[in-house]
């Protein structure tokens, strides 16, 4: 497991760093580690030795959407951490528990990507502005429906889970980069993915770190760009759609 440090509070972890790179991410807290997504299968013994190596306890597993890729390893981090809250959207916990309904209110898109149950159960549900230590929650879906982003005000790092890719070339959700295209594919709704990217934007993040793909430093004139790219490719979309 590859493990790189950025400023003062985050950590990035990641999985086939190479081949098809997976992401999750330790951010200091004053009592701990909150982890950010926990990846694929198998990762659990990796993130418990990146803690250990900090010499700090993980108080805080977080996931920003309830795909495979980010909660391969709930189950087994539960495990060895029974004390650690665990804390997911409360949109996307109904997934979680094996609802795949979607709401009247919500797109009619089909749900894409791998949704998966697990036997965690979340011991918190968080919406837009909760607090999770020193991460704001902001609601980026699109994605899914109740995708999250977190965001550290004390350094401006956008923890965006996969609301934004980084791997092949900086991509809003649902932008297809071909030479690495799971993320676009497994998006549920793009001009709701579009929206909250630029949410996310607004935010003026200094640093972006996504699911997949590099941390991004002083990220502003690229996630520009991205948006610019969906923009138009969402118009020439929904132009030959009529
Ligand atoms: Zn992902």
């Amino acid at each position: 497991m590859r493990t790189l440090n950025y400023g003062a509070y985050l950590i990035q972890l990641t999985r086939l760093p190479r081949a098809f790179p997976v992401n999750f991410y330790l951010v200091r807290d004053s009592d701990g580690l909150t982890l950010v997504d926990t990846g694929i299968p198998g990762s659990a013994p990796g993130i418990l030795a990146a803690a250990q190596a900090c010499g700090l306890p993980i108080r805080r597993i977080v996931l920003t959407h309830a795909h495979g890729d980010h909660l391969g390893s709930v189950d087994a981090l539960r495990a060895a951490l029974p004390e650690a809250e665990f804390i997911v959207s409360a949109r996307d916990a109904r997934f979680l528990a094996g609802d795949m309904r979607v709401n009247a209110d919500e797109p009619q898109s089909k749900l894409r990507g791998a949704y998966q149950t697990i036997a965690s159960k979340p011991t918190r549900l968080v919406q837009d502005g909760d607090y999770i230590g020193a991460l704001r929650v902001i609601a980026a879906p699109g994605h899914t429906p109740g995708h999250i982003a977190l965001f550290d005000e004390r350094d401006g790092t956008l923890l965006a889970g996969d609301a934004f890719q980084t791997r092949a070339g900086l991509a809003v959700s649902g932008t297809v980069r071909w030479l690495f295209p799971f993320p676009a594919l497994a998006t549920w709704h793009k001009p709701t993915a579009l929206a909250s990217a630029q949410r996310l934007r607004a935010l003026q993040p200094a640093r972006l770190a996504v699911g997949h793909g590099e941390v991004l430093e002083q990220p502003g004139a690229a996630l520009d760009k991205a948006i610019d790219e969906a923009v138009r490719l969402l118009s020439k979309e929904q132009g030959y759609g009529a």
